[in-house]
C-alpha cells in the first residue's frame, strides 16, 4: 500500500483535480490520498479568523462570501452531471453554513481551529463527489477519526497506527482511500492541526503507520530544488537526498516539505518521492535512507530568526553553566537551532519569539545579554560536507562580503549553516549557488 499526498496547487483547479484522479488511477497499488486545501483557502481561512477575533463581523462576512462564491464557481467546472452539483452544492453549503455560524457566537482559538479545517474538509468531500461521478470506487477516512497531537502537539504515531489499521479493517476490499492533510485533535479532543504545510506530516505519518511501500508527495515542482526558486534564479532538482539531508533542508526553510515531516517516515524507512503533478514523468527526488552522492546537495534559508548574545567573565564554561541557560529555553519551550560558545560568551538563536521576556528575565543572574532579531539561517546541505574537498572554501568565498554573526559546522555531517542579517538573504543564496553549483 502507498500514500500519495497532494498540496494545494495541485488540487487548486477543477482541471487539477481530474489528473489528480489519473495520476491516483494510474497503477493498482492500494493507496491512501492524503489531499490539502484548494490553494488559497487555508490563507482565506487565517484572514476569516483573524477578522472574527477582532469582532471585524462585516470584514470576515466579505470574506467568508468571497471564498464561497470561489468553491460555487470551482464545482461548475469539476462536474458534470446536475446530480454531482447537487451534492456538491449541499457540501459547499454545509461548510459555508458553519462559517456563517462563526459570526454569531464568540471567537476562542478552539474555534479558529475549526475555522481552519474547513478546507481540506471541503477538498476532500468536493474529489470524493468527482470520483463518484467517475465512477472511481474508494473510501473517505475522515482524518479527525484517526489523526491525533499530544499535549505538547506531538503527533501520537502508535495511537494513529492502532486507530488506522482499525479503520482500514473495516474495508477489506477498498483499493483508495482518500483522507484530509493538517487536520487532526488534540489531547483534548478538539479539531486542531499541524500547523501550516502539515499535510505533508499527515503523508509521512499514515505513511509510517501504515508501513507504506512510499510515500510520495505531489506539488507544483519537480523534486527539491538545490536552492531556493523563489529567490535564485537557476535552481535544478536535487535527484537523491538521505532522511537525514531531508529533513535538514525542510527544517531549515525549504518550503517544499513541512519542517518536521520527515521523521515519521525516517522512523520507519519509507522511502519519500517528491513529484510534480504538473509533469508526472519527471524523475522528482528520492528521499531513503542512505545516499551514494557526497557534497553539498542544497542550500535552504529559514527567516525571522532572533539571535540572544549571552556574555559572563565569571561563570561562563565553568561545567553546568550550559545546562542552567538551556534550561531556560526548556522551561519556556522554546527550541534552540544554533549555538556558539567562546570563553566568555554563549550564543543561541531561536525563531520563536513569544517567550522572549520571560526568558531574558530569567537570563539576567547569568550576565549580560544581547538580541538581535530579524536575521536568517543559511544552510548548506549534503553529504560528509565535512570531508568533501574545498567545500568550506567555496562557502566562506561566496560570504565574503556578508556580514556573517554565527557559524555552525560539525554538529552533523549534513550541514554548515551562518546566520546572517535578513536583508543578506538573497544576494547570500544567490552567490552560494555560483560558488557551490556554478549556477548563476
Ligand atoms: P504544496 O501546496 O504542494 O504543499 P508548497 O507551496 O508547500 O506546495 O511547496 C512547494 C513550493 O516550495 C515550490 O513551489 C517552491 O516555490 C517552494 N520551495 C522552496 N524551496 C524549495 C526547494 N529547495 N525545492 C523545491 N521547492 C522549493
Ligand atoms: N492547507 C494547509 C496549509 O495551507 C496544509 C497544507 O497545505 O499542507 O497550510
Ligand atoms: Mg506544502
Amino acid at each position: 500500500m502507498k500514500v500519495m499526498k497532494f498540496g494545494g496547487t495541485s488540487v487548486g483547479k477543477p482541471e487539477r483535480m481530474h489528473d489528480v484522479a489519473k495520476l491516483i488511477t494510474a497503477d493498482p497499488e492500494k493507496k491512501i490520498v492524503v489531499l490539502s486545501a484548494l490553494s488559497g483557502t487555508t490563507n482565506a481561512l487565517v484572514e476569516i479568523g483573524q477578522s472574527a477575533a477582532r469582532f471585524d463581523r462585516e470584514g470576515a462576512a466579505e470574506q467568508i462570501s468571497r471564498l464561497s462564491n470561489h468553491y460555487h464557481t470551482f464545482i461548475e467546472s469539476l462536474l458534470a452531471s446536475d446530480k454531482a452539483r447537487e451534492r456538491a452544492l449541499a457540501i459547499v453549503r454545509e461548510h459555508f453554513e458553519f462559517l456563517g455560524i462563526i459570526l454569531r457566537i464568540s471567537f476562542s482559538e478552539s474555534l479558529n481551529k475549526d475555522i481552519l479545517a474547513q478546507g481540506e474538509l471541503l477538498s476532500t468531500k468536493l474529489f470524493s463527489v468527482y470520483l463518484e461521478e467517475q465512477g472511481i470506487p474508494h473510501v473517505l477516512l475522515p482524518a479527525l477519526e484517526f489523526m491525533s497531537i499530544d499535549a505538547e502537539d506531538e503527533p501520537q504515531l502508535d495511537q494513529i497506527r492502532l486507530k488506522l489499521s482499525d479503520l482500514l479493517a473495516r474495508y477489506q476490499e477498498t483499493g483508495l482511500f482518500i483522507t484530509q492533510g493538517y487536520i487532526c485533535r488534540n489531547a483534548k479532543g478538539e479539531v486542531d492541526n499541524l500547523k501550516r504545510g502539515g499535510s505533508d506530516y499527515t503523508a509521512s505519518l499514515v505513511a509510517a503507520a501504515i508501513q507504506a511501500s512510499v510515500c510520495e508527495i505531489w506539488t507544483d515542482i519537480d523534486g527539491m530544488h538545490n536552492n531556493d526558486p523563489r529567490i535564485v534564479k537557476k535552481t535544478v532538482p536535487v535527484e537523491q537526498l538521505s532522511f537525514d539531508e531531508a529533513a535538514e533542508l525542510a527544517y531549515f526553510g525549504a518550503k517544499i516539505l513541512h519542517p518536521t515531516c520527515i521523521w515519521p517516515t525516517r522512523q520507519q524507512n519509507v522511502p519519500v518521492k517528491l513529484l510534480n503533478t504538473m509533469q508526472p514523468l519527471a524523475a522528482g527526488t528520492v528521499i531513503q535512507k542512505t545516499t551514494s552522492s557526497k557534497g553539498a546537495k542544497a542550500i535552504a534559508a529559514k527567516d525571522g530568526i532572533i539571535a540572544i548574545n549571552i556574555k559572563s567573565s565569571r561563570m561562563l564554561l565553568a561545567y553546568g553553566f550550559l545546562r542552567k541557560i538551556f534550561e531556560v529555553f526548556e522551561k519556556y519551550k522554546t527550541p534552540i537551532d544554533m549555538v556558539t560558545t567562546s570563553e566568555v560568551a554563549v550564543s543561541v538563536t531561536i525563531d520563536n519569539g513569544s517567550q522572549l521576556k520571560y526568558i531574558l528575565k530569567e537570563l539576567e543572574p547569568f550576565g549580560t545579554t544581547e538580541v538581535e532579531e530579524g536575521q536568517t539561517i543559511v544552510s548548506i546541505v549534503g553529504n560528509q560536507i565535512a570531508e568533501t574537498k574545498n567545500v568550506l572554501l567555496k562557502i566562506f568565498d561566496g560570504l565574503s562580503h556578508v556580514p556573517v554573526r554565527m557559524v555552525s559546522y560539525g554538529g552533523s555531517k549534513h550541514n554548515v549553516s551562518v546566520l546572517i542579517p535578513s536583508s543578506y538573504r538573497n544576494e547570500t543564496l544567490q552567490k552560494l549557488n555560483l560558488k557551490l553549483f556554478g549556477l548563476e
